[in-house]
């Protein structure tokens, strides 16, 4: 079935932040961009040392809405240079008009959209995403029972099934690599820390048939502080064993600051 189409463009649509940044992740680091960052989110994830969620307000406590579509318009019409979108969340494919309309507006206009998912879901477009920037979550994502939310809730077994029921949805993920012009994989992920996590992803890569240098390895951590604890290691691993880093370049820079 088609998808549908956005009929009103002042409405107030779930996207909590929009703001200019520079990609600071995968294989369009460097260059300026729009954020549009949706609220909502199909996954719970829980890193332990790495801790919750860096979005958290979109996914395990999300907040509500504040643009519209007319918003993003008008972004770039104050910024006509700027011709790539980073549609993240949350759970961007949550919102399929939303992001079928952003797939007309970016066609029209020569914007190359990044999309970042977990692969939960996939969306055959009226015109293919730029690049999907999956992010697959594995088994160190799963929140730990008793544990306490950014918010102070009580992880139960319902928000432990809720964050695995389309966890690594291979299906997805195949079609989506098929169906878009193109995909890289950002695992999140210390080979030299986690190395049953290391085990868990490269068999997952081998059953997808993803090729070495479509991976990109990211440090885990959710602040400066522990990033550059990490990177070293990282860094070193993907020395030796020619795969692709990526940093998170704007925690280096900004910390826990959001709208960065
Ligand atoms: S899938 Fe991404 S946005 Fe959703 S909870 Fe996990 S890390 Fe957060």
């Amino acid at each position: 079935m088609p998808l549908k189409r956005i009929e009103d463009y002042n409405k107030v649509l779930p996207i909590v932040e929009l703001y200019r940044c520079v990609q600071s992740e995968g294989s369009r680091f460097g260059r300026p961009t729009i954020a549009v960052r949706t609220t909502g989110c199909t996954h719970r994830c829980y890193f332990g040392e790495g801790g919750w969620c860096d979005s958290w307000y979109t996914s395990i406590h999300p907040e509500k809405g504040k643009y519209t579509f007319q918003d993003i318009i008008n972004i770039y019409d104050q910024h006509p240079e700027i011709k790539e979108m980073m549609l993240t969340g949350g759970s961007p494919t949550m919102h399929p008009k939303l992001v079928n309309e952003l797939t007309h507006f970016a066609n029209e206009r020569q914007i190359i959209i990044t999309i970042e998912t977990e692969g939960s879901a996939f969306l055959e477009t009226d015109y293919p995403i730029g690049l999907i920037s999956f992010s697959p979550k594995f088994s160190n994502s799963v929140p730990v029972l008793g544990g306490t939310t950014p918010l102070g809730s009580i992880v139960d077994q319902k928000f432990i099934d809720t964050h695995n029921r389309l966890r690594l949805n291979k299906d997805s993920i195949k079609k989506s690599m098929a169906y878009h012009s193109d995909y890289h994989m950002k695992v999140v992920v210390n080979p030299d820390e986690m190395p049953e996590t290391w085990a868990e992803i490269r068999s997952f890569m081998d059953e997808l048939e993803v090729p070495k240098d479509k991976i990109w390895i990211m440090p885990p951590g959710d602040n400066r502080q522990e990033l550059i604890r990490v990177y070293p290691m990282v860094i070193d691993w993907c020395t030796k064993n020619y795969y692709n880093f990526t940093g998170r370049e704007h925690i280096i820079a900004f910390d826990t600051k959001r709208e960065v």
